[in-house]
């Protein structure tokens, strides 16, 4: 599917065929995507739209836009198409290797910052599975004072989030490692963060296409219950309780469904203090936990 965008179309005709062509294509958010794409290709704001829409797109326009919107109907996210994203209110760099940033991640971020309120507090993280880096650097943008590593297995996402974590100012906070889950760490650590892999292996296939064919798997794939990633993590902190600080604390997100599972995983591993916390559409998302209340 293609839509037609002559050079001499203006700019606010363009984006009303985007509409139409996505709405045709039964895409759910056909208007904001439109909308979304048309700005940034274009690289307009949204006063420059509405100011200067009957400007004609010109053919470089014409054929960029044209491009991207036959993207978008051939089942592409607007982020992938953009290779960006914006999270927490900074902008992320994509890769095939990241997952696009989800809003609801940002409830990790806010649970982490929630157990250190204090900003100016200098703190130690590391955000497990960093993939794009976006909750370590969400987190070191808002305590100027913490240093965090950002682990990955994947090194195309450490060069990404490396520099997200330059073009948001944190990169000398900032280090990534190569990994797998808590092996071969050192702590101690004020918080470990993670939004590890957690969809069921066998529910990947019905996953909408924009997340199952555009999404790392690896991202994804949290093995045949979706709670490999959360054994590893748990496991590795039975076993060397001292990667965290007395008053340290393990957020993990979650998915909805998965918040008596984690606590059962947990309480029986040991862990005494574990608490389920929602995101903004209610549902379970954050898992908190802190071994040092479970007489460390
Ligand atoms: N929240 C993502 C989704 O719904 C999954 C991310 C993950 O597995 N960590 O597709």
């Amino acid at each position: 599917m293609t839509v037609d965008l002559a050079p001499a179309l203006s700019r606010e005709a363009a984006l009303r065929r985007l509409v139409g062509a996505f709405e045709a294509a039964g895409l759910p958010d056909a208007r904001s995507d439109a909308r979304f794409l048309t700005l940034h290709i274009l690289a307009l704001t949204p006063l420059d739209l509405s100011l200067r829409g009957r400007e004609p797109l010109g053919a470089a326009g014409a054929e960029a836009l044209g491009r991207a919107a036959a993207r978008r109907l051939a089942g592409e996210p607007v982020a992938r198409i953009l290779g960006a994203w914006e999270f927490w209110g900074l902008p992320f760099a994509l890769s095939p290797d990241t997952l696009v940033p989800r809003p609801d991640t940002e409830s990790v971020v806010e649970a982490a910052l929630g157990l250190f309120p204090e900003r100016e507090r200098k703190l130690r993280l590391i955000d497990l599975g960093t993939g794009s880096g976006c909750i370590l650097v969400a987190l070191l943008h808002e305590r100027p004072r913490a240093y965090g590593i950002g682990l990955d297995r994947a090194q195309g996402a450490l060069a990404v989030a490396r520099n997200n974590a330059a073009a948001n100012g944190v990169a000398d906070r900032a280090s990534f490692l190569c990994g797998s889950w808590l092996d071969a760490l050192s702590g101690p650590f004020d918080l470990i963060v993670s939004n590890p892999p957690y969809i069921a292996a066998p529910v990947i296939a019905t996953l909408e296409p924009e997340v199952r064919l555009h999404d790392p798997r690896a991202a994804l794939d949290g093995g045949d219950d979706g709670l490999d990633a959360y054994r590893a993590i748990l496991a590795g902190l039975a076993r060397r309780p001292g990667l965290l600080s007395a008053q340290g604390a393990l957020v993990l997100e979650i998915g909805y469904d998965q918040g008596p599972a984690l606590t059962d995983l947990a309480q029986a591993m040991g862990f005494a203090d574990v608490r389920v916390g929602r995101d903004l559409a209610g549902n379970d998302r954050v898992v908190t936990l802190r071994p040092s209340l479970a007489g460390r």
